[in-house]
């Protein structure tokens, strides 16, 4: 391993050198099922054609040229990601905490155009947003911040799923602007916000005139069987922020804004240098085409559930396992331990998985995966479980 790379990633001692759909190729040739998707990421898998081919005609034609000049491939994904979604705008950036982030900026502006001098932003406990000094001081986690305050101002943070809480705050702080919340936490341990739960929440928010604000960076772009997770529950937020699986791999972010909130940015008030560039633009074009003429959110939707279901099936009585919960290819085996070295477990047996939060193996596959994956990762998933709970009970 280079030295001269900051120590900021605790590696596991694997390279790939070559993948293709749902499968990736070690340099000595091994063969892995991949689960993790680059983390929510390779929505289309490894090497998709039309990816491939998309990526490789728009850098042939142009890379890059700024947001000083007019960009017709960010044009037409804009007008694909409103038609899609239901919002009016989009700011195009190049990661979900750079989508966090506009969206933070953008409701301190709504604030102060309101005349409110301390806009406050509510967020919740065990909340993923990024690692900017913005998007970690909104994560609810004391590990990710510790040794990097003095922390932002304007945040006031609730437990997840406890609308009692943010009323609680609306009483007592008439500074608010906003709500800023994930529709299933993702690095938080696959936490399931109720459909109920953001209904109502939409209505406080219209109440109050604060904007809804979904961190959808890992559950949009098909990851639950919707094209957004917010569709389950039939509310349309105010600000939704955007990356992993929009570029199937090419970074790209967004931040979508619908109604007052599309009109808050002006010129000058935000921007990116490489946001919304001519190849980042094509690569998420191209996977939007693919997951609706490949039909993925139904095969996202059905693989889903059969991993699920399997799962519960191989692993019913087993003593350890808390619960087996998700939404579409976004899934979670809690366990009464921690279990990080699973992941270690399942590599050698040729399948990578993700653990977070200490005791949940996350699961969070491409939405291409075929009967033939699912059957895979549910006898190597429940056997490594099987094991682990057994030895170290
Ligand atoms: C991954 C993630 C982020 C951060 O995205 P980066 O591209 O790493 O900045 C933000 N929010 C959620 C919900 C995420 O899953």
């Amino acid at each position: 391993m280079s030295e001269h790379l900051m120590n900021t990633y605790a590696r596991q001692p694997v390279a790939f050198v070559r993948g293709e759909g749902a499968y990736l190729w070690d340099e000595t040739g091994r063969r892995y099922l991949d689960a993790v998707a680059g983390v929510a990421v390779n929505a289309l898998g490894h090497a998709h054609p039309k990816l491939v081919k998309a990526i490789a005609d728009q850098a042939a034609a142009v890379i890059h040229t700024s947001n000083l000049y007019r960009v017709p491939r960010q044009e037409e994904l804009a007008d694909r990601l409103c038609a899609l979604s239901g919002m009016d705008r989009v700011f195009f950036c190049n990661s979900g905490c750079e989508a966090n982030e506009a969206a933070i900026k953008l409701a301190r502006l709504y604030g102060h155009n309101k005349g409110i001098e301390v806009p406050t932003i509510i967020v919740m406990e065990k909340a993923f947003h990024g690692r900017t000094l913005a998007t970690l001081t909104a994560t609810g986690s004391r590990k990710i911040q510790a040794g990097f305050e003095p922390l932002l101002s304007g945040f006031a943070r609730v437990p997840f799923n406890d609308l009692e809480a943010i009323r609680h705050v609306a009483e007592h702080n008439k500074s608010v602007v906003a709500v800023l919340i994930e529709v299933v936490q993702g690095e938080g341990g696959i936490n399931i916000l109720p459909p109920a739960y953001l209904a109502e929440l939409r209505k406080l928010c219209d109440a109050h005139g604060w904007l809804l604000m979904l961190d959808e960076v890992q559950t949009g772009i098909g990851r639950t069987g919707t094209w957004f997770g917010f569709q389950h529950a039939g509310v349309v937020p105010d600000v939704m922020a955007l990356a992993k699986g929009l570029g199937a791999g090419v970074p790209i972010g967004a931040c979508l804004a619908r109604g007052a909130a599309a009109e808050v940015f002006t010129p000058g008030t935000h921007g990116s240098t490489f946001g919304g560039n001519p190849l980042a633009c094509a690569a998420a074009l191209a996977t939007l085409e693919a997951i609706e003429s490949e039909n993925l959110l139904e095969n996202a939707k059905l693989r889903g559930e059969a991993i699920r279901a399997g799962l519960r099936e191989a692993l019913a009585g087993v003593h350890g396992v808390v619960d087996i919960r998700g939404v579409g290819m976004m899934i979670g085996v809690e366990l009464d331990r921690p279990c990080g070295e699973l992941v270690g477990v399942a590599r050698d047996a040729g399948v990578l998985i993700n653990v977070t939060s200490d005791r949940v193996i996350r699961l969070v596959p491409p939405l291409i995966y075929g009967a033939a994956e699912v059957e895979t990762l549910v006898a190597t998933v429940s056997d490594i479980v099987r094991n682990y709970l057994r030895q170290a009970a």
